[in-house]
Protein backbone atom coordinates (compact mmCIF):
# COMPACT_ATOMS: atom_id res chain seq x y z
CA UNK A 1 0.00 0.00 0.00
CA UNK A 2 1.44 3.14 -1.14
CA UNK A 3 -0.38 5.88 0.72
CA UNK A 4 0.48 8.69 -1.66
CA UNK A 5 -0.89 6.45 -4.31
CA UNK A 6 -4.39 5.97 -2.63
CA UNK A 7 -5.12 9.25 -1.79
CA UNK A 8 -4.09 10.58 -5.61
CA UNK A 9 -6.56 7.61 -6.60
CA UNK A 10 -9.97 9.21 -4.65
CA UNK A 11 -9.03 12.40 -6.15
CA UNK A 12 -9.19 11.07 -9.09
CA UNK A 13 -12.44 8.83 -8.61
CA UNK A 14 -13.88 11.72 -7.26
CA UNK A 15 -14.37 10.01 -3.66
CA UNK A 16 -14.01 12.59 -0.59
CA UNK A 17 -10.27 12.68 0.79
CA UNK A 18 -11.69 11.16 4.31
CA UNK A 19 -11.92 8.56 2.71
CA UNK A 20 -8.44 7.81 3.29
CA UNK A 21 -8.61 7.58 6.94
CA UNK A 22 -10.78 4.51 6.64
CA UNK A 23 -8.72 2.91 4.23
CA UNK A 24 -5.59 3.67 6.85
CA UNK A 25 -7.40 2.20 9.61
CA UNK A 26 -8.80 -0.85 7.79
CA UNK A 27 -5.01 -1.58 6.82
CA UNK A 28 -2.79 -0.91 9.32
CA UNK A 29 -4.82 -1.12 12.78
CA UNK A 30 -7.04 -3.94 11.99
CA UNK A 31 -4.64 -5.36 9.16
CA UNK A 32 -7.05 -6.51 6.68
CA UNK A 33 -5.82 -7.64 3.32
CA UNK A 34 -7.93 -5.80 0.45
CA UNK A 35 -10.35 -3.40 0.30
CA UNK A 36 -13.21 -5.77 -0.81
CA UNK A 37 -13.02 -6.48 3.29
CA UNK A 38 -13.54 -2.81 4.17
CA UNK A 39 -17.07 -2.60 4.57
CA UNK A 40 -17.76 0.73 4.94
CA UNK A 41 -16.64 1.97 1.30
CA UNK A 42 -18.80 1.60 -1.62
CA UNK A 43 -18.74 -1.36 -3.26
CA UNK A 44 -18.01 0.05 -6.65
CA UNK A 45 -15.16 2.32 -5.11
CA UNK A 46 -13.70 -0.68 -3.71
CA UNK A 47 -12.75 -2.21 -6.94
CA UNK A 48 -11.94 0.84 -8.83
CA UNK A 49 -9.29 1.80 -6.01
CA UNK A 50 -8.21 -1.55 -6.29
CA UNK A 51 -7.61 -1.26 -10.05
CA UNK A 52 -5.50 2.26 -9.67
CA UNK A 53 -3.63 1.77 -6.24
CA UNK A 54 -3.61 -2.23 -5.80
CA UNK A 55 -4.30 -2.73 -1.99
CA UNK A 56 -0.77 -4.88 -1.87
CA UNK A 57 2.56 -4.92 -4.50
CA UNK A 58 2.70 -8.22 -3.19
CA UNK A 59 0.89 -11.48 -3.18
CA UNK A 60 1.94 -14.86 -0.96
CA UNK A 61 2.64 -17.48 -3.52
CA UNK A 62 3.21 -19.71 0.06
CA UNK A 63 4.45 -19.86 3.22
CA UNK A 64 6.79 -22.61 4.85
CA UNK A 65 6.42 -22.96 8.74
CA UNK A 66 8.58 -24.44 10.78
CA UNK A 67 7.87 -27.44 12.87
CA UNK A 68 7.85 -25.57 16.04
CA UNK A 69 5.94 -22.62 14.59
CA UNK A 70 8.63 -20.06 15.67
CA UNK A 71 9.74 -19.18 12.12
CA UNK A 72 7.94 -19.01 9.07
CA UNK A 73 9.14 -18.06 5.29
CA UNK A 74 6.80 -16.61 2.43
CA UNK A 75 7.74 -16.75 -0.95
CA UNK A 76 5.85 -13.09 -1.98
CA UNK A 77 5.24 -12.17 -5.72
CA UNK A 78 5.91 -8.84 -6.82
CA UNK A 79 3.63 -7.17 -9.40
CA UNK A 80 6.20 -7.94 -12.32
CA UNK A 81 6.39 -11.32 -11.45
CA UNK A 82 9.50 -11.56 -9.88
CA UNK A 83 9.72 -13.56 -6.35
CA UNK A 84 11.26 -12.22 -3.05
CA UNK A 85 11.61 -13.77 0.70
CA UNK A 86 10.78 -12.29 4.10
CA UNK A 87 10.55 -14.25 7.56
CA UNK A 88 8.35 -14.37 10.31
CA UNK A 89 10.10 -14.88 13.66
CA UNK A 90 8.53 -15.47 17.21
CA UNK A 91 11.72 -15.13 19.37
CA UNK A 92 9.88 -14.95 22.31
CA UNK A 93 6.18 -16.16 23.24
CA UNK A 94 4.50 -12.96 22.38
CA UNK A 95 6.82 -10.93 20.17
CA UNK A 96 7.43 -11.01 16.55
CA UNK A 97 9.95 -10.23 14.43
CA UNK A 98 10.07 -9.50 10.57
CA UNK A 99 13.21 -10.06 8.34
CA UNK A 100 12.78 -8.16 4.97
CA UNK A 101 14.21 -7.81 1.92
CA UNK A 102 15.17 -4.53 0.14
CA UNK A 103 16.06 -5.68 -3.49
CA UNK A 104 15.61 -8.83 -5.90
CA UNK A 105 19.39 -10.37 -5.51
CA UNK A 106 21.89 -8.78 -4.18
CA UNK A 107 25.21 -7.17 -5.96
CA UNK A 108 27.71 -7.14 -3.25
CA UNK A 109 28.41 -11.12 -3.96
CA UNK A 110 29.70 -11.86 -0.22
CA UNK A 111 31.06 -15.35 -0.40
CA UNK A 112 29.05 -17.28 1.96
CA UNK A 113 25.80 -15.73 1.08
CA UNK A 114 22.90 -17.28 -0.35
CA UNK A 115 21.59 -14.22 -1.72
CA UNK A 116 25.48 -12.98 -2.77
CA UNK A 117 25.65 -15.94 -5.17
CA UNK A 118 22.43 -14.66 -7.31
CA UNK A 119 23.30 -11.84 -9.07
CA UNK A 120 21.15 -8.25 -8.67
CA UNK A 121 17.92 -7.89 -10.66
CA UNK A 122 16.09 -4.69 -9.45
CA UNK A 123 15.75 -2.73 -6.51
CA UNK A 124 12.13 -2.95 -4.78
CA UNK A 125 10.14 -0.09 -4.04
CA UNK A 126 9.82 1.59 -0.69
CA UNK A 127 5.95 0.73 -1.18
CA UNK A 128 7.27 -3.46 -1.61
CA UNK A 129 9.65 -3.09 1.59
CA UNK A 130 6.99 -1.90 3.63
CA UNK A 131 4.00 -4.32 2.00
CA UNK A 132 6.14 -7.15 3.74
CA UNK A 133 5.45 -6.08 7.23
CA UNK A 134 1.92 -5.58 6.29
CA UNK A 135 1.99 -9.00 4.42
CA UNK A 136 2.87 -10.36 7.71
CA UNK A 137 0.47 -8.89 9.91
CA UNK A 138 -2.30 -9.68 8.12
CA UNK A 139 -1.33 -13.38 7.95
CA UNK A 140 -0.39 -13.14 11.55
CA UNK A 141 -4.71 -12.32 11.77
CA UNK A 142 -6.03 -14.71 9.18
CA UNK A 143 -3.48 -17.54 10.82
CA UNK A 144 -4.70 -15.88 14.68
CA UNK A 145 -1.79 -15.72 15.57
CA UNK A 146 -0.99 -14.28 19.33
CA UNK A 147 1.36 -11.24 20.11
CA UNK A 148 2.20 -8.36 18.09
CA UNK A 149 4.65 -7.96 15.22
CA UNK A 150 6.43 -4.95 16.41
CA UNK A 151 10.30 -5.43 15.05
CA UNK A 152 11.84 -4.90 11.75
CA UNK A 153 15.17 -6.19 10.66
CA UNK A 154 16.83 -4.94 7.16
CA UNK A 155 18.53 -8.26 7.04
CA UNK A 156 16.48 -10.64 4.34
CA UNK A 157 17.45 -10.82 0.41
CA UNK A 158 19.69 -7.50 -0.83
CA UNK A 159 21.86 -4.39 1.03
CA UNK A 160 19.51 -1.52 2.01
CA UNK A 161 22.31 1.48 1.67
CA UNK A 162 22.62 -0.05 -2.16
CA UNK A 163 19.15 1.40 -2.67
CA UNK A 164 19.27 4.18 0.36
CA UNK A 165 16.67 6.19 -1.06
CA UNK A 166 13.79 3.05 -1.45
CA UNK A 167 14.90 2.15 2.13
CA UNK A 168 15.18 5.72 3.51
CA UNK A 169 11.19 5.81 2.43
CA UNK A 170 10.09 2.52 3.54
CA UNK A 171 11.33 3.37 7.11
CA UNK A 172 9.50 6.46 6.86
CA UNK A 173 6.39 4.24 6.10
CA UNK A 174 7.34 1.58 8.71
CA UNK A 175 7.63 4.50 11.40
CA UNK A 176 4.66 6.81 10.44
CA UNK A 177 2.39 7.20 13.11
CA UNK A 178 -0.55 6.99 11.37
CA UNK A 179 0.46 4.14 9.14
CA UNK A 180 2.38 0.87 10.33
CA UNK A 181 3.27 3.01 13.93
CA UNK A 182 6.46 0.53 14.15
CA UNK A 183 8.78 2.43 16.81
CA UNK A 184 11.62 3.45 15.73
CA UNK A 185 14.04 1.49 17.76
CA UNK A 186 12.47 -1.21 16.90
CA UNK A 187 13.68 -1.20 13.30
CA UNK A 188 17.43 -2.44 12.59
CA UNK A 189 18.60 -1.94 9.25
CA UNK A 190 21.86 -4.03 8.03
CA UNK A 191 24.51 -3.19 5.76
CA UNK A 192 27.49 -4.53 4.69
CA UNK A 193 29.18 -1.29 4.98
CA UNK A 194 28.61 1.28 2.41
CA UNK A 195 30.46 4.13 4.33
CA UNK A 196 29.11 7.48 2.84
CA UNK A 197 25.62 6.21 3.44
CA UNK A 198 26.27 5.25 7.24
CA UNK A 199 26.77 8.62 7.89
CA UNK A 200 23.82 9.83 5.67
CA UNK A 201 21.90 7.13 8.00
CA UNK A 202 22.96 8.64 11.00
CA UNK A 203 21.71 11.95 9.61
CA UNK A 204 18.38 10.66 8.20
CA UNK A 205 17.30 8.24 10.71
CA UNK A 206 19.29 8.85 14.52
CA UNK A 207 16.82 6.90 16.51
CA UNK A 208 16.66 3.60 14.03
CA UNK A 209 19.30 1.30 14.66
CA UNK A 210 22.15 0.16 12.73
CA UNK A 211 24.04 -2.92 12.20
CA UNK A 212 27.43 -3.30 10.04
CA UNK A 213 27.70 -6.82 8.48
CA UNK A 214 31.74 -6.78 9.32
CA UNK A 215 32.74 -10.39 9.18
CA UNK A 216 36.44 -9.56 9.21
CA UNK A 217 38.95 -7.26 10.58
CA UNK A 218 42.13 -7.02 8.45
CA UNK A 219 41.50 -5.74 5.02
CA UNK A 220 43.03 -8.63 2.91
CA UNK A 221 40.68 -11.25 4.81
CA UNK A 222 37.66 -9.21 4.37
CA UNK A 223 37.97 -8.60 0.56
CA UNK A 224 37.87 -11.94 0.33
CA UNK A 225 34.69 -12.16 2.16
CA UNK A 226 33.33 -9.16 1.40
CA UNK A 227 34.18 -7.50 -1.78
CA UNK A 228 32.64 -4.16 -1.07
CA UNK A 229 35.94 -3.93 1.15
CA UNK A 230 37.83 -2.84 -1.60
CA UNK A 231 35.58 0.15 -2.55
CA UNK A 232 35.61 1.10 1.47
CA UNK A 233 38.40 -0.64 3.69
CA UNK A 234 38.53 -0.77 7.52
CA UNK A 235 39.38 2.77 7.66
CA UNK A 236 37.23 4.26 5.94
CA UNK A 237 34.52 2.19 8.19
CA UNK A 238 36.39 3.33 11.21
CA UNK A 239 35.64 6.47 9.95
CA UNK A 240 32.16 6.31 8.93
CA UNK A 241 30.94 5.13 12.27
CA UNK A 242 33.38 7.47 14.13
CA UNK A 243 30.89 10.33 12.69
CA UNK A 244 27.85 7.84 12.87
CA UNK A 245 28.34 7.92 16.89
CA UNK A 246 29.18 11.30 16.85
CA UNK A 247 25.67 12.10 14.99
CA UNK A 248 23.48 10.08 17.00
CA UNK A 249 25.19 8.62 19.96
CA UNK A 250 23.52 5.23 19.63
CA UNK A 251 24.91 1.78 20.21
CA UNK A 252 25.67 0.03 16.53
CA UNK A 253 26.10 -3.78 16.17
CA UNK A 254 28.46 -5.53 14.48
CA UNK A 255 27.57 -8.94 12.75
CA UNK A 256 30.23 -11.35 12.34
CA UNK A 257 29.70 -14.60 10.50
CA UNK A 258 32.06 -17.14 12.49
CA UNK A 259 33.84 -18.97 9.57
CA UNK A 260 35.58 -22.31 10.52
CA UNK A 261 39.03 -22.08 10.22
CA UNK A 262 38.72 -18.57 8.33
CA UNK A 263 38.13 -16.17 10.42
CA UNK A 264 36.95 -17.40 13.99
CA UNK A 265 40.78 -17.78 15.11
CA UNK A 266 42.57 -15.93 18.50
CA UNK A 267 44.66 -13.90 15.95
CA UNK A 268 41.25 -12.65 14.06
CA UNK A 269 39.42 -11.96 17.36
CA UNK A 270 42.71 -9.56 18.55
CA UNK A 271 42.51 -8.06 15.02
CA UNK A 272 38.76 -7.17 15.39
CA UNK A 273 39.29 -5.50 19.10
CA UNK A 274 42.00 -3.36 17.95
CA UNK A 275 39.90 -1.78 15.33
CA UNK A 276 36.91 -1.26 17.64
CA UNK A 277 39.04 0.31 19.69
CA UNK A 278 39.91 2.78 16.83
CA UNK A 279 36.30 3.41 16.90
CA UNK A 280 34.47 4.66 19.98
CA UNK A 281 33.49 3.77 23.59
CA UNK A 282 33.46 -0.11 24.32
CA UNK A 283 29.85 0.52 25.73
CA UNK A 284 28.28 1.79 22.13
CA UNK A 285 30.16 -1.31 20.48
CA UNK A 286 28.11 -4.83 20.32
CA UNK A 287 29.49 -7.49 18.45
CA UNK A 288 26.98 -10.10 17.40
CA UNK A 289 28.73 -13.32 16.48
CA UNK A 290 26.54 -15.30 13.98
CA UNK A 291 26.36 -19.09 13.89
CA UNK A 292 27.12 -19.65 10.19
CA UNK A 293 24.16 -21.26 8.50
CA UNK A 294 25.11 -23.62 5.70
CA UNK A 295 24.73 -22.72 2.02
CA UNK A 296 25.87 -23.88 -1.08
CA UNK A 297 29.42 -22.67 -0.81
CA UNK A 298 32.97 -23.94 0.68
CA UNK A 299 32.57 -22.30 3.64
CA UNK A 300 31.70 -23.98 7.33
CA UNK A 301 30.55 -23.22 10.84
CA UNK A 302 32.88 -23.15 13.33
CA UNK A 303 32.89 -25.15 16.23
CA UNK A 304 31.04 -24.19 19.13
CA UNK A 305 34.16 -24.16 21.87
CA UNK A 306 36.09 -21.68 19.11
CA UNK A 307 32.76 -19.52 18.83
CA UNK A 308 33.27 -19.36 22.77
CA UNK A 309 36.87 -18.35 23.06
CA UNK A 310 36.48 -16.00 20.28
CA UNK A 311 33.36 -14.19 22.38
CA UNK A 312 35.39 -14.64 25.77
CA UNK A 313 38.42 -12.54 23.78
CA UNK A 314 36.06 -9.95 22.98
CA UNK A 315 34.01 -9.88 25.99
CA UNK A 316 37.90 -9.69 27.98
CA UNK A 317 38.36 -6.15 25.87
CA UNK A 318 35.51 -4.55 27.42
CA UNK A 319 33.15 -4.75 24.29
CA UNK A 320 29.62 -6.24 24.50
CA UNK A 321 29.84 -9.59 22.15
CA UNK A 322 26.95 -12.74 22.04
CA UNK A 323 26.47 -15.88 19.84
CA UNK A 324 23.61 -15.13 17.94
CA UNK A 325 20.74 -17.96 18.00
CA UNK A 326 19.11 -18.38 14.92
CA UNK A 327 15.55 -19.22 13.99
CA UNK A 328 14.90 -19.93 11.11
CA UNK A 329 17.24 -22.51 9.67
CA UNK A 330 14.24 -25.13 9.56
CA UNK A 331 12.76 -22.99 6.92
CA UNK A 332 15.87 -22.31 5.40
CA UNK A 333 14.79 -18.77 6.53
CA UNK A 334 17.56 -17.58 8.85
CA UNK A 335 20.27 -14.82 7.57
CA UNK A 336 22.22 -15.10 4.32
CA UNK A 337 20.06 -18.63 3.48
CA UNK A 338 17.41 -16.12 1.35
CA UNK A 339 17.28 -17.14 -2.20
CA UNK A 340 14.68 -17.98 -4.60
CA UNK A 341 14.88 -21.41 -6.21
CA UNK A 342 14.66 -21.38 -9.57
CA UNK A 343 12.05 -24.11 -9.41
CA UNK A 344 9.81 -21.49 -7.04
CA UNK A 345 10.28 -18.38 -9.56
N1 LIG B 1 22.98 -7.01 2.88
C1 LIG B 1 22.89 -6.66 4.25
C2 LIG B 1 21.65 -7.18 4.91
C3 LIG B 1 21.21 -8.57 4.55
S1 LIG B 1 22.27 -9.88 5.05
C4 LIG B 1 24.12 -7.10 4.99
O1 LIG B 1 24.94 -7.83 4.45
O2 LIG B 1 24.28 -6.65 6.13
C5 LIG B 1 21.85 -10.03 6.78
C6 LIG B 1 22.92 -10.67 7.63
O3 LIG B 1 23.04 -12.07 7.37
C7 LIG B 1 24.29 -10.08 7.39
O4 LIG B 1 24.97 -9.81 8.57
C8 LIG B 1 24.95 -11.20 6.63
O5 LIG B 1 26.32 -11.10 6.68
C9 LIG B 1 24.40 -12.41 7.30
N2 LIG B 1 24.60 -13.65 6.55
C10 LIG B 1 24.74 -13.79 5.23
N3 LIG B 1 24.92 -15.08 4.90
C11 LIG B 1 24.89 -15.79 6.06
C12 LIG B 1 24.99 -17.18 6.38
N4 LIG B 1 25.14 -18.08 5.44
N5 LIG B 1 24.92 -17.53 7.67
C13 LIG B 1 24.70 -16.61 8.63
N6 LIG B 1 24.57 -15.30 8.39
C14 LIG B 1 24.67 -14.88 7.12
FE1 LIG C 1 24.32 -9.00 -0.15
FE2 LIG C 1 24.24 -8.91 2.55
FE3 LIG C 1 24.33 -11.27 1.25
FE4 LIG C 1 26.47 -9.69 1.28
S1 LIG C 1 25.50 -10.67 3.06
S2 LIG C 1 25.66 -10.74 -0.52
S3 LIG C 1 25.55 -7.68 1.17
S4 LIG C 1 22.69 -9.78 1.16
Amino acid sequence: MDPAKVRAALKELGLPAWRWDQIRRAAYDQAVSSYEEISVLPAAARAALEEKAPFWSLTERRVEVSPDGRARKALLVLRDGKVVESVLLRPSPTRWTTCISTQVGCAIGCTFCATGLMSLTRNLTPEEIADQVLFWRGYMRREGLEGRLDNVVYMGMGEPFACYEQTAESLRLLTDQKGLAIGARHVSVSTSGIAPKIVQFGRDFPQINLALSLHAATDELRTRLVPLNKAYPLAKLAEALKEYLALTNRKVFFEYVLLKGENDRPQDAEALVRWLRGIGRPALLHVNLIVFNQTDTPHRPTDEADARRFQALVMDAGFKATVRQNLGRDVEGACGQLVVLEKAA
